[in-house]
This record gives structure tokens, C-alpha cells and sequence, in this order.
């Protein structure tokens, strides 16, 4: 038990835009039933899950034990401009690869249109 902090954790690696913070973070609380969401953001972050992406979730996962992994692709993304469906096949293999570093976690992979409801992305 971590005595460090108190309250459940799960993880959101998000997109920097402001549209998104708020659906996110609620919609993750509720998924993984938990009282905070930690957020890893980076603009457009589905195309390039970099170290420092890993970095970040590494924190959130090992000093607040995240139960949890969110990893979020959304329309009108300024960060990454290409189509829907592109954008979604790289927010799966994000939550694939995110899924390889911490196996003992569920990654849920999310996308977020233009009307900021949030829907998990199925697998193929
Ligand atoms: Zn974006």
C-alpha cells in the first residue's frame, strides 16, 4: 500500500487541447473507478508515444499506483491533422504499446468527436 497518497489513481495520456481535459478526466474516474486522473498530455500524442510520454505515466503508475491506463485520440486534433481512421489505428497500437510496458494494467483505448462525449475505441 502506498501511504504516500491517499485516493485511486488511474492514468490519461491525452491530447494538450482544452476541450478535452474535463470529458476525459471524467469519463476515466468513472471507467476505472477512481478519485483522480493523472494527465500525460502531448499535442497530438497517439503519433509518437515518446519517452517522455513513458516517462510521465511511468510516475503516475509507480508513485500513485494507477490501476489504469487511458490513452486518448480526438477529431479536429491540431496536433496530428489526418484522418479519423488513421488517428484511431495509431490510438490502438498507442494503447498496445503502453500495454507492453505495463502489462499488469488495462489500457483502454478512447476517442473523443467533436461533441466531447468519449467512446472506447474496439479492438480490430
Ligand atoms: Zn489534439
Amino acid at each position: 500500500m502506498n501511504t504516500s497518497s491517499s485516493g485511486r489513481f488511474a492514468t490519461a495520456v491525452n491530447c494538450i487541447d482544452g476541450r478535452l481535459q474535463q470529458p476525459v478526466s471524467d469519463f476515466v474516474r468513472n471507467r476505472f473507478a477512481v478519485d483522480f486522473v493523472d494527465m500525460v498530455t502531448d499535442a497530438g500524442v497517439v503519433a509518437s508515444i515518446h519517452q517522455g510520454v513513458l516517462d510521465s505515466v511511468k510516475i503516475s503508475v509507480e508513485s500513485h499506483n494507477s490501476v489504469g491506463i487511458a490513452v486518448v485520440a480526438h477529431e479536429n486534433c491540431a496536433g496530428n491533422p489526418i484522418p479519423e481512421k488513421a488517428q484511431r489505428t495509431q490510438c490502438l497500437e498507442a494503447a498496445q504499446l503502453l500495454a507492453l510496458y505495463w502489462p499488469e494494467l488495462e489500457v483502454v483505448p478512447l476517442w473523443v468527436p467533436a461533441d466531447r462525449s468519449v467512446e472506447i475505441i474496439p479492438r480490430k
